[in-house]
């Protein structure tokens, strides 16, 4: 049972709507596109997580690839709780923050040198900074279904099928703040000239479903920045230490000026980072004339709980979890074909996708085509009834992790054969 503060998940949410906007702190969390009431966790253990109905639910969310070892892991938990008890926040340098850079610079060959942030979207947006004041440029280019976190300039991309300059995804972002952000479609070298700071990509796209990159796709972006003089930039924010030990440059063989991480180096705590050759982070302030702080920025739980999960993993580990992924994700689309439904299941690694498309989706034209078809929230419905969470939007993919015995992954192939009956 779950032990939790009391309430169901209906109460929760009611409390939720009354005193956070929509009920949720990230709007994705929302049932908003799938339907129902969202379940609200109380507590989480390995690949499980426990509503406040008391139900256990297998977990493919994650935190959205936030966790890579499981809910509650013993090392990550031990590594919180020690650095809490030496004190919080201080405001000065800790060691921590010295060895998570450290961690991250061993394993990404290339990167030299890190800024620590606290979230996926700081270190996207500072990225930007430290390219367009590297360079003195102020164009950036990014690909259409390819999300970078939430700051004003990377807030486009959405809605349409040809280059775009200047018109904002959300109210509220004025159209200066885009006026430099061009818009092209995934798997596509763009044509760049001598305006453009930083091309800016998901080497892997794993915010439209899961879109592998073509061949030639990011070499080609490779050599379109370097006949130019501009950036390239890896948002590995989601294939950072998962993809593998050196993360998405290390298994494409390319290698951006700066990267983007989050999500897993901060094993479940907010942290963010940004990075890249020695000679481009220079600009940033102290030394260069390129702001950018936060008075949390290298947190000393965070740091100790990020380098805790680099610790805790190898080589070893990722090739174990790449082999389970891809039988998971056979075993899911035996189950949804078999039942006649049209049905992709990209894998890259650990990561899992589905659409409902008869073709493999290469961008976020047929990503799209694919969401339309409403499919993924009767088979999330029938999913989650059964006692398996995925995400509840068709954009998302599924995170099985180091704690999800193939086991637990057949019994959720097995419900999927169930849920295939209700789509
Ligand atoms: C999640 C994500 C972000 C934003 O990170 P937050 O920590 O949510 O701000 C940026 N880029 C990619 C690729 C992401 O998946």
């Amino acid at each position: 049972m779950a032990e939790g503060p009391g309430g169901t998940n209906a109460d929760w949410t009611a409390r939720a709507r009354a005193r956070i906007p929509g009920g949720v702190d990230s709007p994705v969390r929302s049932f908003a596109s799938v339907g129902g009431t969202p379940y609200t966790v109380v507590r989480g253990e390995g690949p499980y997580v426990w509503d406040a109905d008391g139900r256990r639910l297998v977990d493919l969310v994650q935190s959205y690839g936030a966790v890579l070892l499981g809910h509650a892991h013993p090392v990550v938990t031990a590594a919180v709780t020690a650095a809490a008890a030496l004190g919080t926040t201080f405001g000065a340098p800790t060691p921590g923050e010295v060895l998570l850079a450290e961690a991250i610079c061993d394993r990404v060959a290339g990167c030299d040198q890190v800024r620590l942030v606290s979230s996926g979207t700081e270190a996207a947006m500072s990225a930007v900074r430290v390219a367009r004041g590297f360079t003195g440029r102020d164009r950036i280019v990014k690909f259409e279904g390819c999300y970078h976190g939430h700051s004003d300039s990377l807030l486009a991309g959405g809605g349409s099928g040809v280059a775009t300059l200047g018109i904002p995804d959300s109210a509220g972002v004025p159209a200066s703040a885009v006026a430099d952000t061009l818009v092209v479609p995934y798997n596509e070298v763009p044509e760049l000239d001598e305006r453009v700071a930083a091309v800016i990509v998901e080497p892997v796209a794993a915010n439209m479903g899961l879109v592998p990159p073509a061949p030639g796709f990011l070499a080609g972006l490779r050599q379109a920045c370097d006949r130019v003089g501009a950036l390239l930039v890896f948002d590995e924010v989601i294939t950072g230490f998962r993809l593998g030990p050196g993360g998405a440059s290390a298994e494409t063989g390319v290698t951006p000026d700066l990267w983007c991480f989050g999500k897993v180096i901060g094993g479940g705590l907010p942290v963010g980072a940004f990075g890249g050759r020695r000679a481009v982070l220079e600009v940033l302030a102290p030394e260069g004339p390129v702001y950018q702080a936060g008075t949390l920025s290298g947190n000393p739980l965070a740091t100790a709980a990020g380098l805790a999960v680099l610790d805790a993993v190898g080589p070893a580990d990722y090739t174990a979890l790449s082999a389970t992924a891809a039988r998971f994700g056979a075993g899911l689309e035996e189950a949804l074909a078999g039942a006649g439904l049209a049905v992709q299941v990209p894998v890259v690694g650990p990561l899992v996708g589905i659409f409902f498309a008869g073709e493999p989706v290469t961008g976020y034209g047929t990503a799209r085509a694919s969401a339309a078809t409403g499919h993924y929230a009767r088979f999330f419905t029938a999913l989650l009834a059964q006692g398996v969470a995925l995400a509840p939007g068709p954009y998302e993919v599924m995170f099985p992790g180091l704690a999800h015995h193939p086991d637990v992954l057949d019994q959720v192939v097995a419900a999927a054969a169930v849920a295939a009956r209700a789509v």
